[in-house]
């Protein structure tokens, strides 16, 4: 049996749970008051403000009492603050996911950004360090040609004593300023190495999807193309399989979000273990998922499609905290394979079209291009 874990309640469900307590409790503590006035005496007129109206007789007794204007305009107050923290809260809970997700793409993005930055700056100051030694050895072979120059005018002993020592100490300013210059090429090159590093790091990161840490559309953006343009080229078979959770919405809006996540977390799980080799399983979005199936003929492609969903309709999925049943979870499938002329476009139209039938068929089951 599937179970499902409970993670930490996010701060937006600590609001809603608050809010809800706090108006219980000052309903309470407002009803109690009405009640009697033991012991909330001491209460009720700890400060300036009475908290209570009470109507006494000519004795001074009192007949009854009852809360002053003051104390349900308080409890008003609590209730009104109370229902908009919960408002806010509700929203912050059925929205944070998004904005959770929005925040981490934009976080991967500036860090790519930051990354191709660096790397522009670095190319720059590289570009910089040999234009400077450019400049340094055309002044270098200005200099030697000077020198040749001088040469058959040279009589005497001490004056080619002279022109030899310009040559040495020309020499050694050369070697020296070589030496620097390798050394900055070298933490260049390191630099650069970890620069690249970083963006292939960053990169792959914005190819991942957060909650169930298969690739995602960016990803299949990126690379069906290849696959499409290899298949053709190479007269291989490609296969896609689209599938989609079914009725989920409902999942979602009995279970909860958080149940929501971490079915869709277990269906990643179950097609990345049924797949292998080349094959890529990825989250198209939402609930629906996309298997990359090079070098597979359609039966193959077909028989995973169909393992996968009796996998799926096996397990019986129970919340691990509460115990509550969730049931049977299932999907449907749509499979398409590779024909000439296929765009990455087209191709996944016809797949997701399949998905369609399969929906229209009553859901949990698979058609394919081979029906
Ligand atoms: P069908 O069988 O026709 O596919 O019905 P469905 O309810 O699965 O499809 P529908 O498109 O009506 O609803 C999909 C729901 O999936 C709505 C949306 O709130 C939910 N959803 C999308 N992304 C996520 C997510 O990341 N986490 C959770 N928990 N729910 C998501
Ligand atoms: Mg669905
Ligand atoms: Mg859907």
């Amino acid at each position: 049996m599937g179970t499902i874990t409970s993670r930490q309640l996010p701060f937006s469900a600590v609001i809603m749970l608050t809010s809800v307590v706090a108006v219980c409790s000052a309903y309470f503590f407002w009803a109690l008051w009405m009640r009697t006035d033991f012991g909330l005496t001491f209460w009720a007129t700890w400060s300036d403000v009475s908290w209570q109206v009470a109507e006494v007789d000519s004795r001074g007794r009192i007949i009854r009492l009852g809360s002053h204007p003051m104390a349900i305009a308080v409890l008003a107050g609590i209730v009104s603050v109370c229902f908009v923290a919960f408002l806010i809260g509700a929203w912050q809970f059925f929205t944070g996911n998004e904005i959770r997700r929005k925040k981490e793409n934009d976080a991967i993005s500036s860090r790519i950004e930051k990354v191709g930055q660096e790397l522009d700056d670095e190319v720059l100051m590289l570009l910089g360090l040999l234009k400077k030694h450019i400049d340094f050895s055309s002044l270098h072979s200005e200099a030697l040609a000077k020198v040749n120059k001088t040469l058959p005018s040279l009589t005497t002993a001490g004056q080619i004593r002279a022109v030899v020592q310009r040559l040495i100490n020309e020499n050694s300013r050369i070697r020296s300023e070589v030496g620097v210059l390798n050394a900055r090429l070298q933490q260049s090159q390191s630099q650069i190495e970890k620069l690249r590093l970083s963006l292939s790091e960053s990169q792959n990161l914005g190819m991942l999807d957060a909650v169930t840490h298969l690739k995602n559309r960016h990803w299949l953006e990126a690379n069906l193309p290849r696959e499409v343009k290899a298949a053709s080229e190479l007269n291989e078979s490609l296969c896609l399989i689209m599938a989609d959770v079914d009725h989920f919405k409902k999942i979602n809006d009995t279970f909860g979000h958080t149940v929501g996540d971490e079915i869709l977390r277990r269906f990643g799980e179950l097609l990345s273990k049924n797949i292998k080799g080349r094959d890529t399983a990825v989250r198209y979005g939402g609930e629906e998922f996309v298997v990359v199936l090079p070098q597979t003929q359609i039966e193959g492609a077909d028989n995973l499609g169909e393992q996968i969903r009796s996998e799926l309709q096996r397990k019986k999925w129970m919340h691990h905290k509460t115990g509550k049943q969730i049931g049977m979870v299932t999907a449907s499938f749509g499979i398409a394979q590779l024909k000439s002329g296929d765009s990455p476009e087209s191709f996944i139209e016809r797949a997701d079209a399949k998905l369609y039938e399969a929906k229209a068929a009553g859901r949990n089951c698979v058609k394919s291009d081979s029906d």
